[in-house]
């Protein structure tokens, strides 16, 4: 086993679980296996199908996700096939040739042709496992369900002796339950591993407008220079709008919504995978069937719908393990739309609640992990000290007054304006709507003029999470105030606020010259910390690039982030040195080593 992880992948050991997992599938026993994105659920059959006799044959709902496994596993010399439609039948023909003459180890096939083959091919050959990959698609909970997984509990009865391997990320209890019951598994052993993903730092911005988004954005960009990374966003005009205004900033982006044709949709995801664009704007539809390990960052440009699609997307980042940042921005914009998507929805209650769980993370001053890792079921003893709350701790002071004036203002209007032009009464602003309804006369105009716009967005969302103020949704976003905000108003009771700090991104310009905290843990990334690494690091990146491109796969399948990285650090200078590289096959090793060791010593001699 350990062998066979070294030789044909690389790695010197074993991930948590993985190790009795595969055991457990030798002996021939089913196998639930729940792990997060990244966490290595492929080996987990992988090896089993190496070292058991005959063809192991892996479901998989999606032809990219299938392309993606063969490629990897062709690329450290693994004779793994796919059967499906993408193929030209002659090509399928071949296929199922080569495994009738016993020459395929891993079988890829989709659950339709599985289902039109079971009388045919696989009768014929021998089987030596069957592993279904993402497995919660079997289930109408889930939130995947794909119809054709259902006819799976074909497998059990025709192939009663074959051991059955289910492996998703999808964690829930309804989920793994419907899994085992309708593959009709023999009394599965279950292996679930942390959901945690240490390498992902978790990052909230809080009430910025589009201008400053942009400007945070270019500059997080800058820093990261040559990595790839994914911007999410709640429509597909801001998927457009977004990458214009960086286009305006000389970044080149590719966008990806449901709008585009497919030919559209298939070269941006294209570009991407093959690092020929390292920025997409995209909404939630982009992801799926993506399996590209070195995304190096995500950004939520706007708050996502529930902790599970936020989880799911960062998830995207850093498959391979490094370091891999996550910022999300939320805003009171954001807050009232997603209200409303909410109230509007078939399932209310559950939409809103989860809405409100989205926002409780946003809005935490606890370790934001912890509050992840606790929605899923998972309780963490100690604080991350990689994300923003654990780095920074939030502070409170005194906002009675400001929270005051915001509501003496709303009063003064009758309650009949929407947080935009709140803003512009509190700062004194003399636009048309306010002239008009002579709002330039109560005695509130002007009254928060010190405190500049994006403060008043942020001051405003603390107030509406601390239930002084509501929207109503149906009345043009109007700003209500509540009871609980009255006794404010009204002197009664007094309230804190946090106080807003400016981050990395804002104090660079104030003051350029020192480097702030923040800064520096930023740039501890995937593509390291001193700069003559990073060059390094760039030129074997380049190397990587153009063997990719010889061979028309993607760069990351050539190599991972991490090998490059073990690379940079251990220098080797001979074959036989890379023996200590993490993710070096001895097939990769002939293939590639050459060139990358010539490659080291022409930068530590030049
Ligand atoms: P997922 O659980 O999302 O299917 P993968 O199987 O794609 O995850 O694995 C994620 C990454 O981790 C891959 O790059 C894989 O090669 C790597 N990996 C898996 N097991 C190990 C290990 N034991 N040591 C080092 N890297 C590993
Ligand atoms: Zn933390």
């Amino acid at each position: 086993m350990q062998n066979i992880l070294k030789t044909y992948f690389g790695y010197s050991e074993f991930r948590p679980h993985q190790k009795e997992i595969i055991t457990n599938i030798i002996e021939k026993k089913d196998t639930l296996v729940l792990m997060p994105t990244g966490g290595g659920k492929s080996l987990c059959y992988q090896i089993p199908a190496l070292m058991m006799e005959g063809t192991a044959i892996v479901i998989s709902p999606l032809i990219s996700l299938m392309k993606d496994q063969v490629e990897a596993l062709q690329a450290n010399g693994i004779s793994a096939r796919a059967l499906n439609s993408m193929n030209t039948e002659t090509e399928n023909a071949s296929v199922r040739m080569e495994c009738l003459q016993g020459k395929v180890k891993l079988l890829y096939i989709s659950p339709e042709r599985l289902i039109s083959e079971t009388n045919y091919l696989l009768r014929d050959i021998k089987i030596s496992l069957f592993a279904i990959d993402e497995a919660h698609c079997i289930s109408q909970w889930g939130h995947d369900f794909r119809p054709e997984y259902t006819q799976l509990d074909i497998l059990r009865k025709q192939f009663p002796k074959v051991p059955i391997v289910a492996l998703t990320a999808t964690a829930d209890k309804i989920t793994r339950q419907d899994i085992i019951k309708q593959l009709k598994m023999n009394e599965p052993e279950v292996f679930i591993s942390s959901f945690d993903r240490p390498n992902l730092s978790l990052d909230v911005k809080k009430g910025y407008q589009q201008k400053e988004k942009i400007r945070i954005i270019k500059r997080f960009i800058e820093k990261h220079s040559n990595e790839s990374g994914i911007i999410y966003c709640m429509s597909r005009k801001t998927t457009e709008k977004v990458a214009e205004l960086l286009y305006d900033e000389g970044l080149d982006t590719a966008v990806y919504h449901a709008g585009l044709s497919n030919s559209e949709r298939e070269k941006a995801q294209d570009d991407f995978i093959n690092d020929r664009v390292q920025i997409v704007c995209a909404t939630v539809a982009f992801g799926m069937g993506i399996d590209k390990s070195n995304v190096r960052w995500v950004i939520h440009y706007n708050l996502p719908k529930s902790i599970e699609s936020f989880y799911q997307e960062i998830g995207r980042a850093g498959r391979d393990g490094m370091k891999s940042e996550t910022i999300l921005f939320y805003s009171l914009g954001d807050m009232i739309q997603l209200s409303k998507f909410a109230e509007e929805s078939n399932q209310k209650e559950i939409n809103i609640e989860k809405l409100n769980r989205m926002q409780q993370y946003a809005e935490s001053d606890i370790c934001r992990r912890r509050i992840l890792l606790n929605y899923f079921g998972e309780t963490m003893e100690h604080d991350c000290g990689n994300c923003d709350v654990c780095r920074n701790p939030p502070q409170r002071f005194d906002g009675t007054i400001i929270i005051q004036k915001a509501l003496s203002a709303i009063a003064r209007t009758n309650q009949q304006v929407a947080t935009g032009t709140l803003i512009e009464i509190l700062r004194g602003n003399f636009t048309q709507e306010i002239t008009e309804n002579e709002y330039d006369k109560i005695k509130t105009f002007g009254a928060g003029r010190d405190i500049p716009s994006r403060h008043w967005q942020n001051y405003l969302l603390q107030m509406l999470n601390m239930g002084y103020i509501e929207i109503a949704y149906n009345e043009n976003n109007h700003i209500k105030i509540t009871e609980s905000g009255a006794k404010v108003l009204f002197g009664k009771q007094n309230a804190e606020l946090v106080v807003i700090k400016e981050d990395e991104f804002t104090q660079h310009q104030i003051k350029k010259n020192t480097v702030s905290t923040n800064s520096i843990q930023i740039k501890k990334n995937a593509y390291g910390d001193h700069d003559n690494e990073d060059s390094l690091f760039e030129t074997l990146r380049l190397l990587r690039l153009k063997l990719a491109e010889q061979e028309a796969i993607p760069p990351y399948i050539v190599m991972s982030d991490s090998t490059l990285q073990s690379l940079c650090d251990k220098r080797p200078t001979n074959i036989e040195e890379l023996n200590d590289i993490s993710g070096f096959s001895e097939y990769k090793k002939k293939k590639y080593g050459r060139d990358f060791v010539n490659e080291i010593k022409r930068y530590i001699n030049g």
